[in-house]
């Protein structure tokens, strides 16, 4: 369902993607891993346009990534950040709500009943009419994956989406993306969370210089690593 080939992106004179090559499957879960620095977020980000490639191509639920086709491709392929992004004028429901009416012109009411809908599988129901200063970090960033679902990805990309969350809140919001998995969605996700990475991808993809320099399961690469930047990086996280 996405079709990376030899992938370039350079900033200025840094090339920061150099031929990635990666391809995932229908219902996969992939795990993007490696140093800061290594083109994790890049590769993301170009993967739903938010950057324009400089070389190679990338297809995404049957479309070529470029920019005439950016709308199209962004209703397929939903990302959620680090930082949540949440509208802060607007509650829970609302934040879920608004897109689907912006993007897909759902009446209102469909968009709210949709957003309640989703706000319970996140585990928010409590909090619909709550505004994002008064939830937690936890909290908000389930209302950002609220608000990704409800635009009916067919393709979720995520960075790095519990980094800025206390170490509290890490397991609520991984325990939703898990669900997620469960139920088939197709997700690329960048983490940290070697544990959690290992349970819940298929597949870990190793980044380093600007390649995909090493690939496999969970526990063959982080046991086995076989090139010796990922020895070094099962190394320094240890
Ligand atoms: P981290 O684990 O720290 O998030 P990353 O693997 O996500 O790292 P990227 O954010 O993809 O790394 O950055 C890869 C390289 O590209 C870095 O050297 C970074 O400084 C550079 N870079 C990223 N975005 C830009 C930009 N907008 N302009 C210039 N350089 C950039
Ligand atoms: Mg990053």
């Amino acid at each position: 369902i996405v079709e990376i080939s030899c992938l370039r992106k350079q900033f200025g004179q840094a090339t920061v993607l150099d031929g990635v090559d990666l391809q995932v499957a229908e219902g996969e879960v992939v795990a993007i891993i490696g140093r800061s620095g290594s083109g994790k977020s890049t590769l993301l980000r170009c993967i739903n346009g938010l950057e324009r490639i400089d070389g190679g191509s990338i297809v995404a639920d049957g479309m070529q990534v470029q920019p005439s086709s950016l709308r199209a491709v962004r209703r397929s392929v939903g990302m959620i950040f680090q930082s949540f992004n949440l509208f802060a004028h607007l509650s829970a429901l609302e934040n879920v709500a608004l897109p689907q009416m912006v993007i897909h012109r759902t009446p209102k009411a469909v968009a709210r009943a949709n957003a309640a809908r989703l706000l319970e599988r996140v585990g928010l129901s409590a909090r619909a009419d709550a505004y994002p200063a008064k939830l937690s970090g936890g909290q908000q960033q389930r209302v950002a994956i609220a608000r990704a679902l409800a635009l009916e990805p067919r393709i979720l990309l995520c960075d790095e989406i519990t980094s800025a969350l206390d170490p509290e809140m890490v397991g609520e919001v991984l325990d939703v993306v898990a669900e997620l998995a469960r139920g088939g969605m197709t997700m690329m996700l960048v983490t940290h969370e070697m544990g959690f990475a290992r349970q819940a991808a298929d597949r870990l993809v190793f980044m380093h210089a600007g390649k995909v320099c090493e690939q496999g399961t969970p526990g063959a690469m982080l046991d086995h690593p076989a090139t010796q930047p990922l020895q070094q990086f099962v190394q320094s996280i240890r």
